[in-house]
């Protein structure tokens, strides 16, 4: 009896091959989530389908986004807000090239995941325990990475501002959404910009598997994201960003300019 048959099959309709071996390594984490989830608060899904498909074939959508290659260098990856792993730890497992920085603010969600990296022989993981808003303003993570991810932390305005300080330019920023994301999209597409980032694309995930209209947005990195941003932690949150107004003299203000 094969395991994981519903991630296989899922993850065939995206071009993906999982071999046995990749297999017998989701189921692990499979097990290993719901045993820890048992002390820690780490999802809500914890049934054998739904782990498959909500969390790692979800996780997996991201390959619709990326070219996971780089002129034969590593392709560096950051999660942000990885929680318990997702998308990063599924994509690493799919794609074991990658370089790959999980980044979570519960540091006991980092045991989770430094145990669980541990006990699957990946190679290539780092783990950061720290808020993004601090994390960003590190020079040794700040505009380093070929793809920022993430899943399930915040709107797109305030996620915008946490993750595209990672990004390297000619980098992207992808965000796994679904539902609705049109008033989202229209409150963060104006200050993407102001951020050194340009929407590429929101591509639709349509596999059978989910019925809630799940969406990929692809933002690229195509200029510096000026040194205030992300602003100290909280703010991204509590005060979204917004769009610079031109002034009567035509300078451009932003409401935030003494944030930091
Ligand atoms: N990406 C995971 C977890 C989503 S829950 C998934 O999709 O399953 C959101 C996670 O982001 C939580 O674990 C929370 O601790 C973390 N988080 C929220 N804001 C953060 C920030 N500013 N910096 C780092 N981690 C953050």
């Amino acid at each position: 009896m094969s395991v994981m048959e519903k991630l296989q099959s899922g993850a065939q309709k995206l071009g993906l091959s999982l071999s046995p071996r990749q297999l017998s390594q989701f189921y692990i984490y499979y097990q290993e989530l719901v045993a820890w989830n048992q002390r820690l608060n780490l999802t809500r899904i914890t049934g054998y389908e739904d782990v498959q498909i909500k969390h790692f074939l979800d996780s997996l959508t991201v390959s619709l986004a990326w070219p996971p290659r780089k002129n034969g260098a590593a392709f560096r990856v950051i999660d942000v807000g990885t929680g318990a792993g997702m998308p990063g730890l599924p994509l690493k497992i799919s794609f074991p090239n990658i370089k790959l920085t999980l980044l979570e603010a519960t540091a006991k969600k980092t045991a989770f995941l430094r145990h669980l990296s541990q006990k699957l022989g990946l190679e290539n993981v780092a783990i950061a325990v720290g808020r993004a808003e601090d994390v960003a303003h590190q020079s040794q993570y700040r505009e380093r990475f070929d793809a920022v991810l993430a899943r399930g932390v915040a709107p797109l305005v305030t996620l915008a501002e946490l993750a595209l300080p990672f990004c390297r330019i000619g980098g992207s920023f992808i965000a796994l959404k679904k539902g609705d994301i049109g008033p989202e999209m229209d409150q963060a597409s104006r200050v993407v910009s102001l951020l050194g980032g340009k929407l590429r694309e929101i591509k639709g995930v349509n596999l059978d598997e989910f019925s809630d209209k799940r969406v990929l947005v692809i933002i690229d990195k195509v200029s510096p994201t000026p040194e205030p941003y992300p602003r100290r932690p909280g703010i991204p949150g509590k005060r979204p960003l917004l769009a610079p107004a031109p002034e009567p003299d035509g300078n451009m203000r932003h409401p935030q300019d003494d944030d930091r």
